[in-house]
Parts: structure tokens; C-alpha cells; sequence
């Protein structure tokens, strides 16, 4: 059975939408999960958060969540991020923020387990380097960790006790054992591909519950994005980035 995980979405209903129709195609009817930061960044919050619901998808808290629900969390974020968290705390409706406070910041899901940032800290932390990805892959409680927060999509697999990143591109890779996936993101790409990204995972339960994992890459209405940022009057660098992938 499959399974469409997705993450950072950031309020970009262009990037959305355009992956809901890549999903339609390639796995109609795979249960959608998602690892947070839905809102903050981008200018539709309500929009994303209605589509989510739509499509009735399961997922977790992320920093970005927190900080458009009042956390002050919001206080260690750099000027861009801040003021958009400011315009999406007037600009969500009270049944988004609902929904958004209703998020768990961890939820196992099986042979998988769900979180933002990191297992040892599902908010904040950054899996970047090795010594922090091994530090996170001893403490799973189950073989997958699907996560996002860097926005950058990374396959980080435990292989004689040290921490191994596979290389990932657009074809299918099986999972061996332990294994933090990071799905990228759909409404903000951080590796210079400004395409929206998200991830089919194709469960294995015979295999400790593995299966293979791939990534899908997807061409969105950037221009339209964009607009919808300025004319929010939200920062114009949130906009630009988006042309770019970074
Ligand atoms: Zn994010």
C-alpha cells in the first residue's frame, strides 16, 4: 500500500494544488500525510489549510504552525519569517487556527513515524550533518522517520552504526534499515530546484514495514505565488526565493 508524504507547504496553494494533481495521477488513492510548517511564508494560509482537510490529510506541528498560533517561538525567527508569522496570525480564520492547534508534533503511524524538525526535538532542530542525523536515527522507535524543516530532500539510513546520506534524485530507492526521510518541500524548495517536491512511499509490510521511497518533482504557477505575496505586502525576498529554489 502507498503513501503520499508531503511537507512545507508554507501557505503556497500554487504549489499545492499543482502536487494534489501530480498525486491524483500517480497514486489516487494513497492516504496524504504531512510533516508541518502548512502555514507561514506564503499568502494563502486558509487556502492550504481547506485543501488539506479536503483531502483528509494526517500530519504533524511545525515551527512555523507554532508561531502563526502566537507561540513565541516567533521571536528566534529572521525578519522575513517573522513578519510573514505576524501577517499570518491577523490573516488565518478562527477554524484554521482550529485545525492548526488540533496538529500533534510527533505521530506514529505504523512502521513510520511523523515529525517536523528531528525526533529529539520535532520543532527546531536541523538534521544536517551525520553526528546529528545518528543521534536521531539510534532513538526511532520505528525503521522510518519521515520529516522536513531543512527543505531539502535527504535520505539518511544507519549502516554499521554510522550515519550514511544516500544520494537522491527521481528514482525509486528501497529502504534498508533505520532511516530518516526527509521529504523536501512543496511550497518553498531549498535545493536550487524551485519545482514543488513530495514523496511517495511504497510500504513493505513484510519487509519490517520498509518499502521504497521516491521523489516526486513538480512544476508549479510560480509567477502566481508570487504575486500573491507582494500583494499581500508580505516581504518581497519570500517571493524571489521562490524563482530560484533556495
Ligand atoms: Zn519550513
Amino acid at each position: 500500500m502507498s503513501v503520499v508524504v508531503l511537507s512545507d507547504v508554507h501557505a503556497n496553494i500554487q504549489a499545492l494544488d499543482a502536487v494534489l494533481d501530480d498525486v491524483a495521477r500517480v497514486a489516487p488513492h494513497a492516504p496524504i500525510w504531512h510533516c508541518g510548517d502548512v502555514v507561514g511564508y506564503g499568502a494563502s494560509p486558509n487556502e492550504v489549510i481547506a485543501a488539506l482537510r479536503r483531502v483528509g490529510a494526517t500530519g504533524v506541528m511545525g515551527n512555523h504552525d507554532l508561531a502563526a498560533l502566537g507561540d513565541d517561538i516567533v521571536e528566534s525567527f529572521n525578519e522575513g519569517a517573522h513578519a510573514a508569522a505576524l501577517w499570518t496570525r491577523e490573516a488565518l480564520t478562527a477554524e484554521s487556527r482550529e485545525w492548526l492547534r488540533s496538529l500533534p508534533r510527533v505521530a506514529e503511524m505504523g512502521s513510520a513515524t511523523l515529525v517536523h524538525a528531528s525526533l529529539r526535538d520535532p520543532i527546531l532542530e536541523y538534521v544536517m550533518d551525520a553526528t546529528t542525523a545518528e543521534e536521531n536515527l539510534r532513538r526511532l522507535s520505528t525503521p522510518i522517520l519521515f520529516h522536513g524543516h531543512t527543505h531539502i530532500p535527504a535520505l539518511w539510513e544507519l549502516q554499521r552504526e554510522v550515519a550514511h546520506l544516500t544520494a537522491v534524485d527521481a528514482d525509486p530507492i528501497a529502504l534498508r534499515g533505520p532511516s530518516l526521510v526527509n521529504v523536501g518541500s512543496v511550497g518553498q524548495p531549498r535545493d536550487r530546484d524551485p519545482r514543488a517536491a513530495w514523496l511517495l512511499w511504497e510500504r513493505d509490510e513484510e519487509h519490517a514495514g520498509l518499502g521504497r521511497v521516491t521523489w516526486r518533482r513538480v512544476e508549479y504557477d510560480i509567477p502566481s505565488a508570487q504575486e500573491a505575496i507582494d500583494a499581500a505586502g508580505l516581504p518581497d525576498s519570500l517571493a524571489s526565493r521562490l524563482a530560484v529554489g533556495r
